[in-house]
């Protein structure tokens, strides 16, 4: 039987039924300690729970199958998942990153592991040349090159091309890790496009209700790569609590459905907003006007059937101040930053950014939620009236 299609991995993968109980959901194994058996071996695997706990086991278990990887690393954030891989490549490492990577990345790269010894490379993901230049200056080094990408990007919604940027990586014998974040499992598939490791901020999608804060590196194998992440976890301790193992567990059974039906929705919103006079561009490549439409709809289409995801970003006639004015009015969707809940949100991007900001004042990032389509039109269209009546 085959049971290995995404659908019924989300639901299955790493989840038994247990054997002491019969309990059909997994139960949540808060015991930080496990007993040793008589000659003090530990029968079951399990010693202490920083180095391993059942739900966080399962849990893994489960993240590797959704991205076709090898195995899987859980953390107690997207950020400390980051850390993590940035950790195990070492002083004398070198991560080249996207301009426009999520600033918390770029903070990393720049204020927290940058005076620490791992060196950094900032790029137009989107333009192959300069990543190609970036990549060569670094043919010979000493120590590891790390292409980070992030698609589709964060606020301006560009795609890069995972497929043609892991050969220019492979040329000089780098790895490739791909922040799948916002893309997600269910549109794609970063290790079948030949990426070494995925990573995931599993706060916002996979865990899907806006409620529990957790990461993922998943990897192709347990390679040697795997097992310096792992000392990192280990020894570092940056895991998730098993609450939110738990929880996280419980978001990814339904993980498909909601993309599905986010993309569904924020293809409506596009639509619908970019004919109102208050809006300059909308960013979000299921528009065929989008400069990423064609190489979303090849890359974004793991199921056959493109999915452009619930996220995109207007940019409002006016600046700073018309922006601001939008969130201002908007009544149903929620003026709050993160994404990938059932709720709406709308954000200012260059307000929570601060002075290192790329995004422009103008650009008000939207997380579609999974209200009716309907109901978060009328709310983004009559905020917009207040900027231009149509
Ligand atoms: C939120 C986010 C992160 C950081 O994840 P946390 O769970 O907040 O630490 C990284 N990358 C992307 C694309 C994100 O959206």
């Amino acid at each position: 039987m085959d049971s290995s299609r995404l659908e019924t991995l989300c639901i299955h993968a790493g989840q038994v039924v247990d054997s002491a109980t019969g309990a059909v959901t997994l139960p949540i194994h808060l015991s930080t300690t496990y007993q040793r058996a008589p000659d003090g071996s530990f029968p079951n695997g399990f010693i202490y729970t920083r180095d391993g706990n059942p739900t966080r086991h399962a849990l893994e278990t489960c993240l590797a199958a959704i991205e076709g990887g090898g195995a899987a690393l859980a953390f107690a954030s997207g950020s400390a998942a980051t850390m993590s891989l940035f950790q195990a490549l070492g002083p004398g490492g070198h991560v080249i990153a996207p301009h426009d990577a999520y600033y918390g990345t770029g903070a990393l790269l720049r204020d927290i592991i940058g005076p620490w010894g791992l060196g950094s490379t900032f790029v137009r993901m989107t333009d192959l040349a300069e990543v190609e230049r970036a990549l060569q200056a670094r043919k010979g080094a000493s120590g590891r090159t790390l292409l980070w990408i992030e698609t589709p990007s964060n606020p301006l919604v560009r795609v890069s091309d995972i497929g043609a940027l892991v050969e220019l990586a492979k040329a000089i014998g780098a790895l490739v890790a791909v922040d799948n974040t916002w893309a997600t499992p269910v549109a794609t598939r970063p290790l079948e496009l030949g990426a070494d490791i995925v990573m995931h901020s599993t706060t916002k999608y996979l865990g899907g209700g806006s409620d529990l804060l957790g990461g993922a590196l998943v990897l192709r194998d347990e390679d040697e790569l795997f097992d310096r992440v792992r000392a990192v976890q280990k020894a570092g301790g940056a895991v998730p609590s098993p609450f939110d193992c738990w929880l996280l567990l419980r978001g990814i059974r339904s993980l498909v459905w909601r993309v599905r039906a986010h993309s569904a929705n924020a293809m409506a919103v596009a639509r619908a907003v970019a004919t109102h006079p208050a809006i300059e561009r909308v960013n979000y490549p299921g528009l065929a006007s989008n400069a990423y439409h064609a190489l979303a709809t090849r890359q974004m289409a793991a199921e056959g059937t493109p999915l452009y995801g619930g996220m995109m970003s207007i940019e409002v006639r006016g600046g700073r101040a018309e922006a601001l004015a939008v969130t201002g009015r908007v009544q149903l969707v929620t003026r709050a930053t993160s994404l990938g809940g059932p709720e709406s949100l709308i954000e200012h991007r260059a307000s929570i950014e601060g002075a290192q900001t790329q995004s422009p004042e103008s650009l008000l990032r939207i997380s579609v939620g999974l209200e009716h389509a309907d109901d978060i039109v009328a709310d983004l269209m009559q905020a917009l009236d207040g900027l231009h009546p149509r």
